[in-house]
């Protein structure tokens, strides 16, 4: 009923480097879309969460074991997910694209991958395309936990190559991380905010019901902007 729903406070699992969805501000808080829509989207329909921020495959774990109430993390709607976890209406559109070093001036394509390493990050959606790909450009694939990892093993020239989601990699290159896209995005899925499937259904409908409702006031508007509107 309502009221145990306003007095419990709901575990969230989110990444820990996903910039502009998750990432610590210079004083250490967790800021981005997703933190800003969460808190947006709670206070709107009065619920109390508090964050976690595990790392992208650890919260999907976490989530799947019941050990947090839902995941916040530029999480994509998959069908694969969907078998587990229920996920709410999408807030934003995804895609997953190769990145490559800044200075790196022949790797344009994937065909230019061959015999190369490839970093990914491990239980993204990153991860299942380049091993859908590996074999027929005869690549080789290296795992990383987090974003930031994945990054540096292609600005050391470790990796020739990573493939993230576009628009977390858009936005560090626009923030001069050392990286560039070289190719089109590919069709990805949007993300979602998830809970295990047919649990915390409450907390899935006053999502669905805040995002509909920060959509109509213009919060969602403004909090989007903030990250990657045109002045950010
Ligand atoms: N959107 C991607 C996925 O769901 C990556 C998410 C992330 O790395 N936080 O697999």
């Amino acid at each position: 009923d309502a009221e145990s729903n306003t007095s419990k406070t709901y575990v969230i699992g989110t990444d820990i480097t996903f910039a502009p969805f998750e990432f610590q501000d210079v004083n250490g808080d967790f800021v981005g879309i997703d933190m800003d829509l969460l808190d947006a989207i709670a206070k709107d329909q009065n619920f109390k969460y508090e964050i976690k921020a595990l790392g992208f495959n650890a919260a999907v774990q976490a989530l799947e074991s019941n050990q947090v109430d839902g995941v916040i993390a530029g999480m994509s709607i998959t069908d694969e997910r969907k078998q587990k976890f229920d996920f709410s209406d999408s807030y934003f559109d995804s895609g997953v694209v190769m990145g490559v070093s800044a200075n790196n001036d022949t790797v344009k394509s994937y065909e230019d991958l061959r015999g190369k390493k490839v970093a990914v990050k491990t239980g993204t959606e990153g991860y299942t395309f380049a091993e859908s790909i590996a074999s027929k450009y005869g690549f080789t694939i290296v795992p990383f936990d987090d974003s930031s990892q994945m990054y540096d093993d292609v600005k050391t020239g470790n990796s020739v190559a990573c493939f993230e989601d576009y628009p977390v990699l858009a936005y560090g290159v626009k923030q001069n991380n050392g990286l560039k896209t070289v190719t089109e995005p590919e069709i990805g899925g949007s993300y979602g905010f998830a809970v295990s499937k047919g649990k915390n259904q409450e907390l899935l409908q006053m999502f669905n019901d805040g995002l509909t409702n920060i959509k109509a006031n213009g919060e969602y508007k403004r909090i989007t902007e903030t990250y990657v509107g045109e002045n950010a």
